[in-house]
């Protein structure tokens, strides 16, 4: 059985060992996230040429998303590293400290003090440290600590509700696209975006720096902004995908709504065409322990049965101790999960009208499959839209993306039930056709005897136009 739903693992010190990295791909990572609020520019470039060189040795195309780091707000840093502050005691966000200490800390956004007004609830290192602001005085918030414990260096601020106005591109996301362009990141994923604008112009940053090298990547939106939210499907259609950061998003409304967020923006993301990547603590607790919890492994099938895209692992695979069993414990849930997946085509098709005709070749071809219950879907594409259409419905037939595109490969790994090969182009059509029914026999998917359904667009060997559809009984 292979596994549809796909796995993000980001990378950091526990993963940039190349044995390890390739433990972890061959256990099924199939994206590599790069988190950008750690490390250096060449730290990041020289986990994507390792990434690279793991993945050719094995075999596989591998995506790599570059999760820019976003205006979050953090704290500066103390004279002591940290320190220990009790409900009650008053405390000081001041713009204009340069070093913390028991009175007081520095911020790293020096307009936050004309951001909070007095009574918001501020939350520092997510949601842990509760300040309740008193009063503003020029560069300083003073506040009273309502929920204590110990704060330590370059800890994240939410205000409850959110609406904190930092623009969602700082300088040195720009930079860092310009990174991600020079080794053609395949995603790139823009933290704390608050509306379409923000995604459209980080999605023009990266074509601008992307064009010395030919590339396109495909533009994810981190949900997890409270203001984010009503405007779901405007920040949707601005995009490629979404994440659900369910990290910050979390602190700014409350976890307890959090769960119920996570069903809609799944649903919505497929309803738009579009990918979801669940994400954030999944597998929180395997950073040091070789197994997962009961309500880990829950989560991650709930996430499955929801209908995402990926699961996605953050310190797991960075920092933990156990970064190839944390892949190994998700395949696993997935593909249970996956055999309980409800498949409601004929109820999803009811009130669907097709415009496009390569868009009515997917459908009609996913439609065709699931009441001939072939084997297996082989999509000859150039772009991969076709496989992304059909990926939006569940089906447990596995779709195929054949192309002749590594980066339509690399970036369909992310689509849900979609597995790739590498198929040269050719305007000799038979010809095309029997080696896509031998690369699917080859790689033992299906035997001789079995049906499949092929897509393809005529005339050949020219990018794009999916306008016809085959069934085929394999070997005849
Ligand atoms: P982060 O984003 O790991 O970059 O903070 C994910 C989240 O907030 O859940
Ligand atoms: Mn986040």
């Amino acid at each position: 059985m292979l596994r549809g739903t796909k796995i993000v693992a980001t990378i950091g010190p526990a993963s940039s060992d190349p044995a390890v990295l390739k433990r972890m791909l061959l256990a099924g990572v199939n994206v590599v996230r790069l988190n950008f609020s750690h490390g250096k520019a060449q730290d990041h470039i020289d986990r994507a040429t390792m990434v690279r060189e793991a993945a050719a040795e094995c075999g596989r195309e591998i995506a790599i998303m570059a999760d820019l780091q976003g205006p979050k707000i953090r704290i500066g840093k103390f004279e002591n590293g940290k320190i220990e502050i009790d409900k009650g005691d008053k405390f000081i966000l001041d713009a204009e400290c340069p070093l913390g200490n028991q009175d007081r800390v520095g911020l790293d956004y020096k307009a936050l003090p004309r951001d909070v007004r007095p009574n918001d609830v501020l939350l520092l290192n997510d949601g842990l440290i509760v300040l309740i602001v008193d009063k503003i005085v020029g560069s300083e918030i003073h506040t009273t600590v309502r929920i204590g414990g110990e704060l330590s260096n370059n800890k994240g601020i939410n205000r409850q509700g959110g609406g904190l106005t930092a623009p969602a591109l700082t300088a040195k996301d720009m930079e860092d696209i310009k990174t991600a362009m020079s080794f053609q990141a395949d995603y790139v994923a823009v933290s704390f975006p608050k509306n379409a604008t923000d995604m459209e112009m980080a999605r023009q940053l990266a074509n601008i720096a992307g064009e010395a090298y030919g590339h396109k990547p495909m533009m994810i939106a981190k949900i997890e902004r409270a203001e984010a939210i009503p405007l779901l499907q405007e920040i949707l259609d601005a995009s490629d995908g979404i994440m659900v950061a369910r990290g910050d998003l979390a602190v700014e409304v409350g976890n307890a709504a959090v769960p119920a967020l996570q069903k809609r923006m799944i649903k919505m993301a497929r309803a738009s065409n579009k990918i979801a990547i669940t994400a954030t603590q999944m597998m929180e607790s395997m950073i040091f322990n070789a197994v997962p919890t009961r309500a880990e492994v829950s989560d991650v099938a709930n996430a499955v049965l929801d209908g995402t895209d990926a699961v996605m692992t953050s310190a797991e695979t960075a920092s933990g101790r156990y970064p190839v069993e944390t892949v190994e414990a998700m395949a696993a849930i997935c593909q249970e999960a996956e055999a309980f997946q409800e498949c409601k085509l004929d109820a999803d098709f009811m009130n669907q009208t097709f415009t496009r005709i390569d868009q009515s070749i997917a459908y009609g071809a996913l439609f065709t499959a699931y009441h001939l219950r072939v084997k297996a879907i082989a999509a000859l594409t150039e772009s991969g839209s076709t496989t992304l259409w059909m990926s939006r419905h569940m089906i447990d037939i596995p779709i195929f993306a054949m192309t002749p595109s590594i980066a339509t490969q690399r970036k369909a790994a992310l689509y849900r039930n979609v597995q790739t090969f590498e198929l040269p182009a050719s305007t000799d059509r038979e010809a095309v056709l029997k080696a896509a029914e031998n690369l699917l026999l080859e790689n033992g998917v299906v035997n001789k005897g079995d049906m499949i359904v092929v897509t393809w667009g005529e005339p050949m060997g020219e990018v794009g136009g999916t306008n016809s559809l085959k069934i085929v009984r394999v070997g005849e």
